[in-house]
């Protein structure tokens, strides 16, 4: 396991010709890619290779928002390196075995990539690298998609940490993040003859949906990729930066950076951005300095989410605080279902489900009040609804998901306590004052008036026509069954 977090011995440029293969996976970009860099590096021709992976055991599937921005995404680096005089050689299978192929078949003197968390993927890039090397075909791995990794954050006990603050400020103290690598403007590809390998074109993949095409919402709202990584990330630090932090809860202001799926996939580097960010708050000092503060904290929020996983492999299926295991959720599939659709009667939560359906995306504030709604309101258990926002999120990400469904639980670590109950009505009221946000996504609700708009049952049955549901669940009453429950495995 330490080995493979080292970076052994430098590719020999006495073997002059023998192709270096870049394996791209997390880190679907050229800029800041310290793989293809260190490739790029050894002067010898590249073989650029993505291997869909749906055959290892233990990895899981990909929901079907995050296929559709995986194919954008995969299609805009091919163009990329197309550019360059190369291309992304797609291959299908079990990564452990294609990639020993692939190297075999092309005569690689070194196969570099950039590293993941999750336990099934360690399991595997490990396993590559002793095939690799046993060949004696270098292996190096790299980090491309953390500030930290999550072995070099330790508390002084030597133990990892459960609490974000002292997390973040122990990851602070490491210093300033190694600046980015410029995007290589040339580089020389292998000519690989594919004819043995398992390749396939992109849209063999299958990853966009057809049939029903789904997507037409997130196409018009996204440009996936490197190329729409940067402009959002330009536009975020022009307009929003200073403000951040006073309005980075409200969902009816373009308030955030929006780049949680350009990060997930890695289109853009979290050094790109917390460098990017540094910099623009310097140059407007000092009103920026609070909103990047906030800012690179909630990319702190992301290292930490890292962290557990990488400590708590099954964060995503088990609770981090054992006493959840015998919480008396409810299975109700009647519930569940209104909840995904936005038919739940609470305007707030209503809009945030029907906006992650129509654009893939869900403003923050509103995640965590929808997704204590499903917990808490519906008693349902939060694993429910982390497997909804898998397959509905554009940015769902194996570590902030599941690290974010526990914190909302309360069964997670330094999580939200589960007494702590949303009152749906009085968030809207606080964070959605006039219900822009509300109206956008629930059009039968925009003639009510402000003061009615999220508690749309107050203005009676002739304004909203039926045309928009009760509430699934009284406030009061569902907030007392939540507690009891809690009660109950106290
Ligand atoms: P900004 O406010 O601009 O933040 C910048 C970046 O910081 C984000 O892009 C993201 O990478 C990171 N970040 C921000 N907030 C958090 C957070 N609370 N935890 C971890 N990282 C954070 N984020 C995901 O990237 N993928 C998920 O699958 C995901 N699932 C979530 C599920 C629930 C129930 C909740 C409550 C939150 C979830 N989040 C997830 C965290 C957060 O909601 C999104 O990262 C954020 O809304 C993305 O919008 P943004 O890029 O404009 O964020």
């Amino acid at each position: 396991m330490a080995e493979s977090r080292q970076n052994p011995a430098r590719h020999d440029p006495s073997e002059p010709g023998r192709p270096v293969v870049v394996w791209f996976r997390d880190d679907l970009r050229l800029a800041d890619n310290p793989a293809l860099a260190e490739a790029a590096r050894t002067q010898q021709p590249l073989v650029c290779v993505f291997c869909h992976d749906e055959a290892s055991p233990g990895l899981r599937p990909l929901g079907g928002a995050a296929r559709w921005w995986l194919h954008g995404s995969l299609a805009a680096l091919d163009q990329a390196l197309r550019k360059l005089g190369g291309q992304l050689v797609m291959l299908r299978g079990p990564a452990r075995e294609i990639i020993e192929q692939l190297a075999s078949a092309c005569n690689a003197g070194a196969v570099y990539w950039n590293r993941r968390y999750g336990a099934a993927e360690r399991s595997i890039d490990e396993s590559v690298k002793t095939a690799l090397r046993a060949k004696g075909i270098e292996a190096a791995s790299f980090n491309g998609h953390l500030l930290h990794e999550p072995w070099t954050v330790r508390s002084r006990t030597g133990q990892p940490f459960r609490v974000f603050s002292a997390f973040w400020r122990t990851a602070s103290a490491l210093g300033t993040p190694p600046r980015p690598l410029a995007a290589p403007h040339r580089l020389s590809f292998h000519a690989l003859d594919v004819a043995q390998l398992p390749a396939v074109g992109l849209t063999d993949l299958q990853l966009e949906p057809s049939n029903p095409d789904w997507a037409g919402g997130l196409r018009e709202a996204w440009i996936r990729g490197e190329p729409g990584a940067r402009p959002a990330l330009d536009r975020f630090l022009e307009t929003a930066l200073t403000g951040y932090a006073e309005r980075r809860d409200r969902p009816d202001r373009a308030a955030t950076s929006r780049l949680s799926a350009y990060l997930r996939f890695g289109n853009i580097s979290v050094r790109q951005v917390w460098h990017a960010a540094s910099a623009a708050a310097a140059a407007q000092a000092p009103a920026a300095q609070r909103g990047l503060e906030k800012f690179l904290a909630e990319l702190g929020w992301r290292e930490f989410s890292y962290h557990l996983l990488f400590h708590n492999p099954e964060l995503a299926c088990r609770n981090l605080q054992p006493r959840f295991d015998g919480m008396p959720w409810r299975h109700d599939p009647h519930a569940l279902a209104a909840w995904q659709r936005g038919q739940t009667g609470y305007p707030l939560v209503d809009a945030g489900m029907r906006e992650l359906w129509a654009t893939g995306y869900m403003h923050n504030r509103v995640r965590m009040i929808a997704a204590s709604f499903l917990v808490k309101h519906l008693l349902i258990d939060w694993r429910e609804g982390e497997a909804w926002f898998w397959d509905t999120l554009i940015d769902a990400d194996p570590a902030n998901n599941a690290a974010s469904w526990q914190w909302v639980a309360g069964s997670g670590a330094d999580a939200a306590p589960f007494f702590r109950i949303f009152n749906p009505v009085l968030q809207g009221e606080r964070f959605d004052p006039d219900g822009a946000y509300v109206k956008q996504w629930l059009p039968e609700l925009a003639s009510l008036p402000a003061s009615r708009i999220h508690r749309p049952w107050e203005a009676g049955e002739e304004a909203l026509a039926k045309r928009y549901p009760p509430r699934l669940v009284l406030h009061d009453a569902a907030r007392e069954r939540a507690l009891a429950a809690f009660r109950s495995v106290g």
